[in-house]
């Protein structure tokens, strides 16, 4: 169901070669998403509407959804789901809050300050997918960093559904994002999905001003447009397939980790899911739990060929030490530590989207409620990348403010270096203001 790879002994020299990732041909997928993002940025609306009807099967009157309909589907919201909505909201607010920054001014010399403001992004374009699954939850985790940030302008888009009836909000965004929506006073959502929603967003349309930025994971479609279309608008990453990595040793519980490893492959037959682990023990009673724990789950088909896939894997090590080097090296979006003084082995990780420590921190809880961000970096991105963050909505300006008597003791050093450079303008822009001499 699972396969093994036994780096015991010497870690081989760049792991990243060796360990099971998928392989998602974005390149390939920007062949076909450039010819959709110049249909939208030419014929706009019109262009939206027509690609809607291809992809999603929808013929729409309008993108933008009406407000009424997103008060509709608050009322409708199933109770229990809109307390979890609330919760969930509730916590990330708590933590998203304390991510704000404040300006810090620098007395870089007497006379001479630079002040970094913070100024968050005009407007945002929030992506929430909604092809094969929905996901409330992305609403939360797109909206709730944004408007904690002070975004003024934010947008929500999320596709249309075609297989439902008109009256249940069939040819709109899944009812419970719409209801997410609600529940956050988001008011401009649109029934757009794939590289239309973001080229859209990035170019404007007639129904939907150009915003500064688009957020939110999606499928290889959504990240191949966010990739041809950076640059004309800013992207947080390309969140693609979902991945869970667990470090783990003799002391994890077998039927946690294999329950772990499946509630990740449940999102797709190619998200990934890898046991990096110590114990030989562990690894044969994972193995035998999973089959028993696939039968059982909802989504068996998906989640055997997500765990059969060559993304997923066991990996065996000879002790922590490697097998913090090889999560390091993985850089999974989601890393779980199941070890003795977990603690202290994940404070030792570099590189993850989002560690979690102990039997009692599943992915799960971090999907929904633990408070954190579930947009994370995935394909190894998390060496380089954040995770959504309130970080991520705000630009830092720094303000520069000199009196004539410290740019007169700034003025031989930027003169020396303008002729380094062989700029002499940049001197002359100095020495203008002190009537043409240096001022020594
Ligand atoms: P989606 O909303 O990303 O994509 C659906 C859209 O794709 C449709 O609206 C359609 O317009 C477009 N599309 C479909 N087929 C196409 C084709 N042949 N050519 C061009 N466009 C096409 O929804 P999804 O497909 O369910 O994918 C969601 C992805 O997001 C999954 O891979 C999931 O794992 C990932 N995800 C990641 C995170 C994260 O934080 N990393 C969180 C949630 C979901």
């Amino acid at each position: 169901m699972i396969s093994r790879i036994d780096l015991r002994g010497s870690l081989p020299g760049d792991l990243r070669d060796v360990l099971p990732r998928a392989e998602l041909d974005v390149e390939a997928a920007l062949e076909k998403v450039r010819p959709i993002c110049e249909e939208v940025r030419h014929r706009g609306a019109a262009a939206v509407r027509e690609l809607t009807a291809k992809f999603d099967g929808v013929e729409l009157e309008r993108a933008r959804v009406p407000a009424a309909e997103l008060d509709r589907a608050l009322t409708a919201l199933d109770p229990r789901v809109r307390a979890a909505l609330e919760e969930s909201i509730r916590r990330a607010r708590l933590v998203h809050r304390d991510q704000r920054r404040t300006d810090t001014v620098t007395n870089v010399v007497p006379g001479g300050t630079v002040t970094e403001r913070w100024v968050p992004v005009g407007r945002v374009g929030l992506y929430v997918p909604g092809g094969r699954a929905v996901y409330p939850s992305s609403v939360v985790m797109n909206v709730v960093p944004a408007q904690e940030a002070g975004v003024p302008s934010l947008a929500v888009t999320s596709p249309a559904q075609a297989n439902r009836a008109q009256a249940d909000f069939g040819g709109l965004p899944h009812p419970t994002i719409l209801a997410a929506c609600a529940l956050l006073g988001v008011d401009e959502v649109y029934a757009v999905g794939g590289a239309q929603a973001v080229a859209m967003f990035a170019y404007g349309t007639e129904e939907c001003p150009r915003a500064d930025m688009v957020t939110g994971p999606g499928n290889i479609w959504v990240a191949a447009a966010k990739r041809l279309l950076k640059g004309r608008i800013g992207i947080d990453s390309e969140a693609g397939p979902t991945e869970i990595a667990i470090l783990a040793d003799e002391t994890a519980d077998p039927v946690h980790v294999a329950a772990d490893l499946i509630s990740q492959a449940e999102h797709d037959v190619i998200a990934a899911s890898v046991l990096v682990t110590t114990s030989t023990a562990l690894a044969d009673a994972v193995e035998k739990e999973l089959p028993g724990q696939v039968a059982a789950t909802r989504h068996a088909e998906r989640v055997t060929e997500a765990l059969a896939g060559r993304q997923s894997g066991i990996v065996l090590v000879s002790d922590i030490e490697d097998g913090l080097e090889v999560v390091d090296a993985y850089a999974a979006e989601h890393l779980e530590i199941q070890t003795a003084d977990a603690a202290a082995v994940a404070a030792r990780v570099r590189n993850a989207g989002a560690i979690f420590v102990g039997p009692y921190a599943p992915v799960s809880l971090g999907d929904y409620m633990a408070g954190s961000n579930h947009v994370l970096p995935t394909g190894g991105c998390a060496c380089h990348s954040s995770g959504l963050s309130v970080q991520t909505f705000l630009r830092g300006i720094h303000v520069v403010d000199y009196t004539r008597e410290a740019l007169a003791e700034a003025a031989p050093y930027v003169c020396a270096l303008a002729d380094a450079e062989d700029l002499p303008a940049h001197g002359a822009a100095i020495r203008a203001r002190f009537d043409w001499n240096i001022p020594s």
